[in-house]
């Protein structure tokens, strides 16, 4: 078997519902000011993502106390402890086979100011060919929208990698803009060449958790994940993601 299979197999069999594996070489000098040499020093990534149950994500637009401890409780909590299990176990194996491997948290911000971690989990999925990143800068999956956490395992193994970038397949949806409470999106489609800040206002959607925060003892919004289109189903999925789907396959 070889190590691609391995590693695969050891993904899926510890439940992740997503798997890739990103050259990142395109992205080393975004991924060197965000995280430095400790994490630019990896020629690839394996990425590995869990789709959320809709009836978790469903509960956003309510938004009342019990659905936002819930949902928190949910995603934060199980799902990314989950998700960091399951790297921490893929990273232990690329180490027994002799390979460097650094497991980055799926959810550990490490700058304040740019509110960021070490290194994007969106970008290493966007790289490997698992979706495209949308006006709402996050990651947009074909069959799951962006209804999947991401984890990642950053390793010199010689892994083959899985694909390469998607197309963005926004369109013309803007159901993300302008659900936002607070405007925090500019509605531009993604660029490699411009700062997330052209596209996010991230200190405004963290003021608006704060403000929750302070006033109901919990805050969750998660309505841009909400909406869109490609991670709705059924009668309530918007028909831009249909024409857009029909568009592109
Ligand atoms: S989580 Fe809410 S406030 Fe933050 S960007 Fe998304 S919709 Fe806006
Ligand atoms: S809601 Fe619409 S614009 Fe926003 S990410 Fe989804 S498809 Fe793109």
């Amino acid at each position: 078997m070889s190590p691609d299979t391995r590693v695969r197999a050891l993904a899926l069999s510890l439940d992740a519902d997503y798997y890739g594996v990103a050259d990142l070489a395109p992205a080393r000098e975004f991924i060197h000011a965000q995280g430095g040499d400790t994490v630019a020093r990896y020629p690839r990534a394996v990425v590995m993502g869990m789709v959320l149950h809709d009836s978790i994500v469903d509960l956003l637009p309510g938004r009342d106390k019990a659905g936002a401890i819930l949902y928190r409780h949910c995603t934060y909590d199980v799902v990314n402890l989950a998700l960091d299990q399951i790297a921490l176990k893929v990273a232990n194996a690329l180490r027994r086979e002799g390979f460097d491997a650094f497991p980055i948290p799926a959810s550990k911000r490490t700058d304040d100011e740019h509110i960021c971690g070490v290194f994007s989990q969106k970008l290493a999925a966007h790289l490997a060919g698992l979706g495209w990143i949308g006006k709402s800068c996050l990651l947009v999956t074909p069959d799951h929208g962006p209804r999947v956490r991401w984890v990642t395992v950053l390793t010199d193994a010689p892994l083959e990698p899985t694909g390469s970038p998607m197309a963005p397949r926004c369109g013309d949806c803007t159901a993300c803009v302008d659900v936002c409470p607070v405007s925090a999106f500019t509605g531009r489609e993604f660029s490699e060449d411009e700062p997330r800040e052209a596209r996010f206002n991230a200190a405004a959607c963290e003021r608006y958790f704060k403000e929750m925060e302070n006033q109901k003892g919990v805050a969750v919004c998660g309505m841009c994940l909400w909406v869109c289109p490609w991670g709705r189903k059924g009668k309530g999925a918007s028909v831009v993601a249909t024409r857009d789907k029909e568009k592109h396959e």
